[in-house]
């Protein structure tokens, strides 16, 4: 693609990121992102947390997206085209390197991209409803370096499909699973429903804070492992476990901190929505020799409401960037645990659960920001909460 998809990374500014969106802070000194996150953070919950940490930063910040996704189309002469969508729009502009995702995913898109023309395959016209291609998903296992292939098609039938296969392979043989999601609506999410594995298992592994995990196509797991196992550690420390707790881990995904705090807890129960979550959760606990949690597939804040007898000593959570909910920080107020980890996408929102949480009174004894996301404005931020009691 020449100069327009190439990044000048010692510049420090990407040529497209005002098109793109992706990033806030092109151009901006890495220290000087941190110490704007700083003040964010800072400013939001200074007033209800005692305790606010300076934000962990990355020794490398660039390159760090493990999980690298690239809409598909054509220019007017039917030349395939891929890249990341025009902020705010449906168009697409080309990219075919950027300065914080993997670099292996970024070339493994390209390839495919360079493969479509000999093995005739088409990508898809969002206005015609035309073609087959539409986004190619790649996913790296931070530590085990396997990599995942999620090729979103309109329709089943991908031609020539073993021998597409066996060509990618032959290139990338650290690809170790290449599968099929079928989208053919009209809909702006990436992937559909249906996945038909075309080549290993179907998911890939990887290892955080000294357990195992399984990632399929749909489930949800952090794209930066380095600085999500800081962030998990920092969560762990401040659940506090001894042995014996009983501990509920809300919106727990792929039963990812759950698991790893199951060595220190007396049960854990893991509860989550999305139902190949949860399955990826049940595999993961065994997969790790745990016999003392269990995964639910449920609201969390149902399970709490409704289930009978439950007790939880820690209340561990992880909500999405939206924040949780009035009624679920009630029913945690109903279950009255010691602790509440917070593990938050949002410092906004955060901060709105806090001075929900005050007046249950549980007060926030300190908040560790950790810098998942550089270069973009996001922030993570791990937040204990005691009981007064
Ligand atoms: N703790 C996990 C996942 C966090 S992402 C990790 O660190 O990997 C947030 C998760 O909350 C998603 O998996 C999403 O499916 C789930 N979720 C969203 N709303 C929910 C609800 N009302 N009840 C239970 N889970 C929910």
């Amino acid at each position: 693609m020449g100069e327009a998809g190439t990044v000048r990374e010692r510049d420090g500014i990407c040529p497209v990121w005002k098109k793109c969106g992706g990033c806030d802070y092109q151009g901006v000194s890495y220290e000087e992102q941190l110490q704007r996150k700083n003040r964010l953070v800072r400013k939001l919950l200074g007033d209800f947390t005692e305790q606010v940490h300076p934000v962990i930063g990355m020794e490398s910040p660039l390159h760090y997206r493990c999980k690298v996704h690239a809409a598909f189309t054509h220019d007017r002469k039917g030349n395939p085209v891929s890249g990341i969508y025009e902020k705010d729009s449906h168009r697409i502009v080309p990219v075919d390197s950027c300065m914080i995702e993997d670099r292996k995913c970024d070339e493994i898109i390209v390839s495919i991209r360079n493969m479509l023309r000999s093995f005739r395959i088409r990508t898809y016209d969002e206005d015609t409803g035309f073609g087959l291609l539409r986004h190619v998903l790649v996913r790296k296992g931070f530590a085990t370096e396997q990599y995942m292939v999620v090729l979103v098609t309109a329709d089943p039938v991908f031609p020539s499909k073993n021998n597409f296969v066996k060509t990618l392979r032959q290139k990338y043989p650290e690809i170790s699973t290449i599968v099929l999601n079928i989208n053919s609506q009209k809909t702006s999410m990436i992937l559909g429903e249906r996945n038909i594995v075309l080549y290993g298992p179907g998911y890939i592994e990887d290892e955080l804070c000294g357990c195992r995990f399984r990632i399929s196509p749909n489930s949800f797991y952090q794209v930066n492992p380095a600085q999500t196992e800081i962030l998990y550690q920092k969560a762990l420390e401040y659940a506090h476990l001894t042995g014996n707790e009983e501990v509920l881990d809300a919106y727990c995904g792929t039963g990812t901190i759950g698991i790893i705090a199951s060595s220190m807890a007396g049960h854990v129960t893991g509860v989550e929505l999305n139902p190949d979550a949860v399955r990826d959760a049940a595999a993961n606990a065994k997969r790790n020799q745990r016999s003392n949690i269990r995964f639910i597939r449920a609201d969390a804040t149902e399970y709490m409401e409704n289930e009978e007898g439950i007790k939880a000593d820690v209340v561990i959570m992880d909500p999405p960037r939206s924040g949780s909910t009035e009624r679920f920080i009630r029913a945690v107020g109903n279950l009255g645990p010691e602790r509440v980890v917070y593990v938050s996408c949002d410092p906004q929102t955060l901060a709105r659960d806090l001075k929900l949480f005050r007046k249950l009174h549980y007060r926030a004894v300190e908040a560790q920001p950790v810098d998942l996301f550089p270069f973009t404005g996001h922030i993570e931020t791990v937040c204990l909460l005691t009981h007064k009691g």
